[in-house]
């Protein structure tokens, strides 16, 4: 058993075989999955695959890339969506420095007011992170997001940074760069965070996992990512997936069935 902590199956690239691919994916043991809405477009159509499927539930949040857009309106959407029962965690939020559509300072504003209604609202939050690691850290402290927790999204970190991000009542989760041959931090994260601290996610359709590195990504991959973690740590791909899955049921607070 599965649960894939972050899936975009509310992308455009999922359009044509959304059925299809649900299908893989419990075919590989995927039997959880959380869809991420992160804009105008991609809420809604988070919260109809959830409202669909018995075992997809959804996060919605605002993406720091488009932070820019942001209005109160779509805040104050956020705050009544949280009060949906599929919907598990604000998110996703954060800073990504690769793309400057949205200025710094902008971006920042747009987490900090994300984090506080979490924090209204009591629950979690899932961190997009690119190039920003100093300064999500900062705004985490300074925010006191460790309140509510959350989790740190494809992490690709140090195993340091991991370490106070779980301080703060954080989840760290692996997706396809782990299996990545020249991948060298993710793998040390593997090695290092205990168990009961990590997840598994594929952030499809991105960063598919090797083998199928530069394809489509999609659910039923994440078992490679859970694959690729036993063998790190040297011990069994049962072991990895029913406590990655259990980490997930309780972080999200979702009954198992
Ligand atoms: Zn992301
Ligand atoms: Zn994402």
């Amino acid at each position: 058993m599965l649960f894939d902590t972050h899936v975009h199956l509310n992308a455009d690239q999922f359009e044509e075989d959304l059925e299809e691919t649900i299908e893989r994916a419990q075919e590989a043991g995927v039997q959880y999955m959380t869809v991420v809405g992160f804009d105008r477009k991609t809420i809604p159509k988070a919260m109809e695959i959830a409202e669909r499927y018995e075992n997809i539930y959804a996060a919605v949040g605002w993406h720091p890339v488009d932070a820019i857009d942001m209005t109160d309106e779509d805040l104050q959407w956020i705050e009544e969506l949280s009060q949906h029962p599929k919907v598990v965690a604000i998110g996703e939020m954060g800073l990504d420095y690769h793309w400057d559509k949205s200025p710094k300072d902008v971006q920042k504003e747009v987490f900090r007011k994300q984090i506080r209604l979490a924090k209204k609202v009591k629950m979690p939050i899932i961190i997009h992170n690119r190039e920003a690691t100093h300064d999500i850290v900062e705004v985490l402290k300074e925010e006191n997001a460790a309140e509510v927790g959350g989790i740190m999204h494809c992490y690709s970190g140090p195993v340091e940074i991991a370490q106070e991000c779980i301080d703060m009542n954080f989840m760290i989760s692996l997706g396809g760069p782990v299996t990545f041959k020249n991948a060298k931090l993710p793998k040390e994260v593997a090695k290092a965070v205990d168990l009961k601290h990590l997840l598994v996610e594929t952030d499809c359709p991105f960063l598919a996992p090797h083998p199928n590195r530069g394809k489509r990504n999609e659910p039923a991959y994440v078992k490679l990512v859970a694959e690729q973690i036993a063998e790190l740590k040297g011990i069994s791909y049962e072991k990895v997936s029913e406590t990655t899955t259990s980490n997930a049921l309780e972080f999200f607070g979702i009954q198992s069935q």
